[in-house]
Formats: C-alpha cells, sequence, structure tokens
C-alpha cells in the first residue's frame, strides 16, 4: 500500500486492515507511518513499515521484499501521488517531470515489482491505481497531473490485459475531489471549492473511506473478473 501515511493512501489501509488484510505501509515520511501503523495496531491489525520513494526502483524492489516477507502480498494499492497545480505558462519544468515521476513511473515501477512477485507465486492477485477524474478529462492549471492520470488509466489498461491470464487483475479507481492533506489548501479557496461542487452533480465532495470501499471491492474475491476498469468516485462528474 503505497502513499500510505496520510490521506486516501491511510483510509484504504486502514480498511483494508479491517477486512482482515495484513498491510504493508508504503510512503516517505516514517512519522506519518508510524502513526497509521498504530491504529492499525488497534484495531488489531498487523501492520508492516517500508520507508520508500516510489519513483526508485531500488527502493521500490526493497519495499516490495519487505511487503512479501511479511505475509501473503497478494494485494497492491497504488495511491503515492502529488500534484503541482499552476497555469500552464508558468509550470516550472521541475514540477512536471515530478509529477509525471511520482504519478506514472511510481505506479509503474511499483506495479511491475508486485506482479514479478504475484506472477512467480502463480497464485493471482490484485493491483489497484488511484487515478483521478482528472484521467478522463481536464481541468485548468492541471496539465501535468491530468497528463499524468490519463496516463495512470491506460498503463492499468495495459497491465490488465497483460498479466490477465495469470489471474493478476489490475484496475484504477477514479475519485473526484476529497479533503486530503493534498487537496485541502485548494479546497479552503472559496471560489475553487464552489467551482468544484458545481461540477459534482451529487453536489458534495467525495469522503476518503468512499474511495477505500471501492478499493477493498476490487481487492475482493468478489471482483476476480474485473480488470482493465477505471471506477469512478467522483458523484458524476465524468458522466455529466
Ligand atoms: P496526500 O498528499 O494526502 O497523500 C499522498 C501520500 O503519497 C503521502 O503519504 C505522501 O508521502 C506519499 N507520496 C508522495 N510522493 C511519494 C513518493 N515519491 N514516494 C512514496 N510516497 C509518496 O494525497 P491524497 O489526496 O491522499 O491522494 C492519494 C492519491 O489519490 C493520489 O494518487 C492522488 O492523485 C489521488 N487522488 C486524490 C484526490 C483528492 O481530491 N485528494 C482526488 C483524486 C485522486
Amino acid at each position: 500500500m503505497t502513499g500510505a501515511g496520510r490521506g486516501i493512501g491511510r483510509e484504504c489501509a486502514l480498511a483494508l486492515a479491517r477486512a482482515g488484510a495484513s498491510v504493508t505501509l508504503v510512503s516517505r515520511t516514517l512519522r506519518d507511518l508510524d502513526a497509521v501503523a498504530a491504529e492499525i495496531d488497534q484495531l488489531g491489525g498487523v501492520p508492516t513499515i517500508a520507508v520508500a520513494d516510489v519513483t526508485d526502483p531500488e527502493q521500490v524492489r526493497e519495499a516490495v521484499m519487505v511487503a512479501a516477507r511479511a505475509g501473503d502480498l497478494r494485494i497492491c494499492v497504488n495511491a503515492a501521488g502529488i500534484n503541482r497545480p499552476r497555469a500552464s505558462t508558468e509550470l516550472p519544468i521541475s514540477d512536471w517531470d515530478a509529477v509525471i515521476a511520482t504519478n506514472v513511473r511510481g505506479t509503474f515501477l511499483v506495479a511491475r515489482e508486485v506482479a514479478r512477485h504475484l506472477l512467480r507465486s502463480r497464485r493471482g492477485g490484485r493491483i489497484i491505481n488511484l487515478s483521478s477524474q482528472m484521467g478522463s478529462v481536464g481541468y485548468p492549471g492541471r496539465a501535468a497531473y491530468c497528463a499524468s492520470k490519463h496516463a495512470v488509466n491506460g498503463l492499468t489498461k495495459a497491465l490488465a490485459v497483460e498479466w490477465a491470464a495469470s489471474g493478476v487483475t489490475v484496475n484504477a479507481v477514479a475519485p473526484t475531489f476529497v479533503r486530503t492533506p493534498m487537496t485541502e489548501t485548494m479546497l479552503d479557496d472559496d471560489e475553487l471549492h464552489r467551482e468544484v461542487l458545481r461540477r459534482i452533480p451529487a453536489g458534495r465532495l467525495g469522503d476518503p473511506s468512499e474511495v477505500a470501499a471501492a478499493v477493498v471491492f476490487l481487492a475482493s474475491m468478489q471482483a476476480a473478473l474485473i480488470t482493465g476498469a477505471v471506477l469512478p468516485v467522483d458523484g458524476g462528474w465524468v458522466a455529466w
């Protein structure tokens, strides 16, 4: 479980632990991971921690080894992600590179390393990538983020068809705006908040627990035949 230290990743880790999974928490910040591990302890779960930057192949390899040693590695959730909103004409190319590296390269590196393990084990598995409604539509000031999430959707479909015969499903969950450390300063802007609500037919933001519920479903036995799907959790944003 990457990006497990806070926000949507934290919520997914807790939901998977409640569903009975032994979760390996992966992120860059040990302090955040310790806090989530303590919450899972309280639920009676068995958390493991691996500090890693998902853009670094060696750190990813080590984190996946930690997860494999901790238990029966069958589910991978890629929630590590960043956004650097800015008018495209002003966007530093370093921000473009950071967003693409984390959201696309990082997702690929983790999915590939976990799949190597799953394919060797011949027992199938589940890979679930955090995309976004912005993987299907555009939004001003989000060129890098939209490009990265469109890429995550394409990556999800390509890996799904490549590994389907081995029983490894690859799907994406595509939330609308959810209040997390990533979005709280954006949503504190009243004008942006109003504009976002205007675009969500359901008339409200998402809750991290609603995203986690979709992830738990895609990780379940009941979702065995679902692969290559991008599941919107967006109150109808992309259906409008
Ligand atoms: P967040 O910023 O609150 O948390 C992101 C987590 O990812 C943090 O724990 C951070 O340390 C980790 N992370 C970032 N870069 C990393 C790296 N290189 N290596 C390892 N860990 C790294 O973000 P969030 O809002 O919880 O978003 C989680 C995912 O959901 C992201 O992929 C995001 O794009 C996606 N998403 C979020 C929203 C939203 O409104 N919050 C909407 C749609 C999609």
